[in-house]
């Protein structure tokens, strides 16, 4: 492509898929709030590309050049932008494409022999391809694959467990054969909170959610006013589940106070930590409770304007979250007058499209507003100076649903759940070798043996031999800690941390080597290359421990774990934000807790 020279034209049925998304351009049509919103329209630079790409199945040149020019963004910044994201191709590509998942939880059932049967058996099949994809979220029915079809509707599909078979039919445009359900190991169980309508409720229909509880937690914050909501709160000591674990009370209280308007309400649906899935179980079971919970948060907050940020690889969240927005929006539950009560908000779903790093808070106001997902630095925080420069409320899936329950119980009641410093239920996503992998409903302060009961244990009657705590980001603990109680207090004496409540289980038959390998290169892949000791760190660490691995370390296997301790220092200690802080956790805890490099331990 010749960015100096964007000479070609779009197809008619380019130029209509790009103008039917230009044309419905919120900023424009008045159903947004925020002022300001409008004044660019590069943040429909994302949405665009993506209209192009579903209609052919990847970015023409003409299409390409006729984005650029409707939205007024130079070519070569556009370029930089479409080439940041997995899903995005330049490159002509089939109209049907099939991701197949090759990490580290879908390798503990099956896809290693899926893929090698894949690489044998398809040649260059006319219109179609598949690729290895990085975790697509489904662990719980792995191995995953997520099918794209240009130009038909539905145009994607996420499913699994995935044969041979039928990837090859999904290669071939035959029809798939009806897929397992979605797993809900507790579905309908008497104690859950936060589960406690998914498997239950008609996630299509107001009505039933309404029957089943639903937006009396929005009356009763009108009840108590946008600060008794915030008090609520602080008073439940709820704190972010995304894995940062930040105080949200003391988050929603900055961004109140601040003078600036708009103020922005961004719902962080983009789980892609690897063996991650439990906000994918959420928005696809009970989507009406995400937008109440963020109508409550944006009354509290003052926030006119939200966003979902959804993960590019989950059609059916998107599918069903869009039409709970609709449902809701036509109920007067969102718009210029909720309930009557002369509150305005509206919420809008934005697609990401295939990058890790913008579950990163900033990187995902960089992608709404249409530039490369690169996180910022921070200061300034988001709650001063975030999507669109302006104050900006920024939680995650989860961590919104918990506050239908503060609200409706109160802060103190729900306090009282779990232990005083980890207060509240825990969604737990529990994968790998175990006999029923699914999320998990736990008050904080069961234990890892409790976690791996409820699951039925290591599947096949074998032995645990490592557990990944917090997902690639996070670290081993070995198959005879399982007293280890999952808390953030517990954790952090343990050594590890709960992150995004990943529990990865690898039994005794799993070649644990092979996992660290995928993990580095996972980090390789994903790393936005903006900060050298992250860009640099995460290539050398890769190269440093398959050496390692493959039994030719460089010197000792002594020095080339020294080099990967000060690899790991410094990406740690200078990296911008959490992707290079966290990338060498997993492997230092292999190597320090497990022993795995000692004498002997590799296989
Ligand atoms: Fe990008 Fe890595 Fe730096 Fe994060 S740490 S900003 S992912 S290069």
């Amino acid at each position: 492509m010749d960015l100096r020279q964007l000479e070609a034209e779009p197809t008619a049925e380019e130029r209509e898929a790009i103008d039917a998304r230009l044309g419905d351009d919120p900023a424009r049509d008045g159903t947004h709030f925020a002022a300001g919103f409008g004044r660019s329209r590069r943040h429909l630079l994302l949405p665009a590309l993506q209209a192009a790409q579903a209609r052919v199945g990847f970015i023409s040149e003409g299409a390409f050049g006729y984005v650029c020019k409707r939205l007024e963004v130079p070519p070569a910044d556009a370029h930089g932008v479409a080439t940041f994201y997995a899903l995005l191709s330049l490159e002509p590509r089939p109209p049907r494409v099939l991701h197949v998942c090759d990490d580290i939880a879908c390798r503990c059932r099956g896809a290693n022999e899926l893929i090698a049967d894949l690489e044998r058996t398809t040649g260059d099949e006319n219109g179609a391809a598949w690729l290895r994809s990085p975790c697509l979220g489904l662990c719980d029915q792995a191995p995953a694959a997520f099918l794209t079809v240009a130009g038909q509707s539905p145009a994607e599909r996420l499913f699994g467990p995935v044969t041979a078979e039928q990837a090859r039919a999904a290669l071939a445009g035959d029809t798939l054969p009806e897929m397992r359900r979605q797993r809900l190991p507790q579905a309908g169980g008497p104690s859950l909170r936060l589960l406690k309508r998914v498997g239950v409720v008609d996630p299509g229909s107001l009505d039933d959610y309404l029957a089943h509880g639903g937006y009396l937690a929005l009356r009763r914050a009108f009840e108590l006013g946008a600060e008794g909501v915030i008090r609520e709160v602080l008073d439940s000591k709820l704190t972010g589940r995304g894995g940062a674990a930040f105080p949200t009370g003391r988050k929603w209280e900055a961004v109140a106070r601040q003078p600036a308007r708009p103020r922005y309400l961004i719902c962080n649906a983009d789980e892609s930590e690897p063996g991650t899935f439990k906000d994918r179980v959420l928005m696809e079971g009970d989507p009406f409770a995400v937008v109440e919970s963020m109508t409550i948060c944006a009354y509290a907050t003052g926030c006119e304007q939200g966003f979902v940020y959804v993960r590019g690889e989950y059609p059916l969240a998107v599918e069903r979250l869009q039409g709970a927005i609709d449902a809701a929006r036509a109920r007067g539950l969102l718009g210029g007058d909720l309930m009557g009560r002369g509150v305005r908000f509206d919420v809008e779903i934005r697609k990401g499209a295939g990058a890790y790093i913008c579950g990163e808070e900033t990187a995902i106001f960089n992608s709404i507003e249409g530039f490369r997902g690169e996180p910022r630095n921070k200061p300034p925080f988001p709650v001063e100076s975030g999507l669109f420069g302006k104050p900006t409320v920024v939680n995650n899936v989860e961590t919104l649903v918990n506050v239908l329950g503060i609200v409706l119980e109160g802060g103190a009641a729900y306090a009282r759940i779990g232990t005083p410093q980890s207060t509240g239920p825990k969604l737990f996503c529990v994968c790998g070798c175990v006999e029923r992998p699914g999320v998990y409903e736990v008050a904080f302060g069961a234990t890892l043996r409790d976690l791996l009961a409820l699951a039925g244990g290591v599947a096949g009657d074998r032995k645990p031999q490592a557990i990944l705590l917090g997902g690639a980001a996070g670290a081993f603990v070995r198959g005879d800690e399982l007293d280890i109680p999952l808390t953030f207090e517990g954790a952090r004496a343990a050594g590890v941390t709960l992150g995004s409540g990943v529990v990865m289980v690898f039994d005794d038959s799993v070649d644990l080597p092979s996992v660290l390998l995928r993990i580095a290169a996972f980090f390789r892949d994903e790393s936005c290359g903006q900060c050298v000791p992250c860009r640099v760190g995460t290539v050398r660490q890769e190269e440093a421990l398959l050496r390692i691995v493959t039994g030719r370390p460089r010197g000792s296997t002594t020095a080339e774990l020294a080099l990967l301790d000060e690899i790991g220092r410094a990406m740690k200690d200078a990296s911008i934000c959490g992707l290079g802080q966290t990338a060498y956790g997993a492997i230092e805890s292999a190597a320090r807790r497990l022993r795995l490099f000692e004498e002997g331990k590799l296989r």
